[in-house]
């Protein structure tokens, strides 16, 4: 009988050390963190230059690629941050744009980057894409927060510290490509270009991550959110062929009922492997105290969840579960061109992006395998592997989190994983440390305006970055 009360006990006992657990962990400054006030006058200076660079159309189209618009944003630039034109070397390459400001010492350099193209301004706009218009205290338009305003901030800061007479201890390069919202080579050419001089870089800071309130469900607080890992990237095109036919008679098996069942069949039984790496774990450690109770509960006792939590955080958050693992999706699909006839081949596309754990040919091996169950060919377009992560204990990390402290005290830095592409990769050829961050406060209309309608930045958000920037080149040294 008294054996029968050590169950109950043990229970207790076992809730009772996830509660303290939990109950340890006391809220950091993030969670009721008020970012500082700006000053009126610099948001506004600042925003009249951003809306500037707005009105300057800059879409980059693969079909039909116009350079001459990049020459005319160059000229605007120049206009704009006179002492940048006239202090940097600045060197144009077919319509990519390097400046290097040389440093006191030959010691590593510091790479500052945004890309100039913008993509298409779509539909359902309330402004004017390219008005640059400003008003109830945002500037509204293609390419405010993806991403001229990183370009503004971090040519503004170069403008005020050479008006200072001001000169770095390390070279800083400022670049920004015409290219990265078609995948062209613009980055890749620039980075030969740095390879052709030998610079070596010690940290480069491209768009990726930014500050975010509540960057998750249950999150509490304000955080920065500092890419440190992008996933590989992967188009494959699946073909099942048939023999064809009427559509009065269709027999089984059918070019469109194979890819049915291998689309089902992906979508089911997902055959990717979830796994928490060091990124996210240090993630979600960084998330937790800030945690409502129940999450909390689970994030502060990984050892207990961690293997549910993998089965599960994809369920809640695709966002969540896309950093775990490999991800697929079906994205384009043809057949046969008439309404009754049956394709002799049919083929749908899938976009894949490739996790550390399961690198590119593990991943399109797996998902083959799967296809050619149902005799169905794969094809790969482009595949290219996840970058190294970069560990939120490197110097780079350290002196990234360092500004942020600086210009947004209580706002806590966390290192996360980019499910999206950026320029950032083609870097990693010549520096160990790409990261993924902009300083610039959004919230979650202004994030889900990125290549959406009504793109906007708030002004306030200005100032800070432009501090942001000054520090970033100021300390470079360390990176
Ligand atoms: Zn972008």
């Amino acid at each position: 009988m008294k054996y029968l009360l050590i169950i109950p006990a043990a229970l207790v006992l076992l809730i009772a050390v996830l509660l303290i657990r939990a109950l340890s962990l006391k809220p950091t400054a993030a969670r009721d963190a008020v970012l500082p006030e700006a000053d009126p006058k610099r948001s506004e200076e600042y925003a009249k230059k951003l809306s500037e660079m707005v009105k300057m159309e800059t879409v980059s189209d693969r079909d039909n690629f116009d350079v001459t618009k990049f020459y005319a944003y160059h000229k605007k630039l120049w206009e704009l941050f006179p002492l940048v034109a006239e202090k940097l070397e600045i060197t144009e390459i077919d319509g990519n744009l390097i400046a290097k400001w040389k440093g006191k010492t030959d010691g590593g350099a510091v790479l500052l980057m945004s890309h100039q193209d913008v993509v298409p301004e779509g539909d359902n706009w309330i402004h004017e894409p390219f008005s640059g218009e400003i008003s109830d205290g945002v500037i509204w338009g293609r390419g405010t927060m993806d991403t001229k305003c990183s370009a503004c901030c971090f040519l503004q800061a170069a403008e005020e510290l050479l008006a200072e007479g001001y000169q770095p201890d390390v070279d800083i390069y400022f670049a920004g490509s015409c290219t990265e919202e078609i995948s062209g080579d613009g980055a890749p050419k620039t980075v030969a270009w740095l390879k052709e001089q030998g610079v070596k870089l010690s940290l480069v800071l491209d768009e990726g991550g930014a500050i975010m309130d509540e960057p998750v469900g249950g999150v509490k607080g304000t955080y920065a959110m500092v890419g440190v890992l992008e996933k590989g990237y992967g188009d494959l095109k699946f073909t099942a062929k048939s023999k064809g036919g009427h559509a009065s008679a269709p027999s089984k098996g059918t070019a469109w009922a194979r890819l049915a069942m291998f689309i089902a069949d992906v979508e089911k039984k997902d055959p990717f492997v979830s796994r928490f790496n060091d990124t996210s774990l240090e993630m979600f450690r960084r998330y937790t105290p800030n945690m409502d109770l129940p999450m909390r509960l689970v994030f502060a006792n990984m050892w207990l969840f961690k293997g549910l939590l993998t089965k599960v955080i994809g369920k809640i958050s695709p966002q969540g579960g896309a950093m775990l693992k490999t991800t697929l999706a079906f994205t384009k699909g043809k057949g046969s061109d008439g309404y009754n006839v049956l394709p002799m081949e049919a083929y749908v596309t899938g976009n894949m992006r490739f996790i550390n754990h399961q690198p590119t040919d593990e991943s399109i091996a797996l998902i083959s395998k799967i296809a050619a169950k149902y005799d169905i060919e794969t094809e790969v377009l482009t595949a290219k592997q996840p970058s190294e992560p970069i560990s939120y204990t490197s110097d780079a990390f350290h002196l990234v989190e360092r500004a942020i402290g600086e210009v947004f005290p209580g706002v806590d830095t966390v290192p996360y994983i980019m499910t999206g592409g950026t320029d950032a990769k083609f870097y990693e050829e010549i520096c160990e440390n790409c990261l993924r961050f902009y300083p610039f406060h959004l919230n979650k209309q202004q994030h889900a305006s990125m290549h959406a309608a009504e793109e906007n930045i708030s002004c306030s958000t200005l100032p800070p970055a432009v501090d942001f920037y000054k520090y970033i080149i100021k300390n470079g040294k360390d990176a």
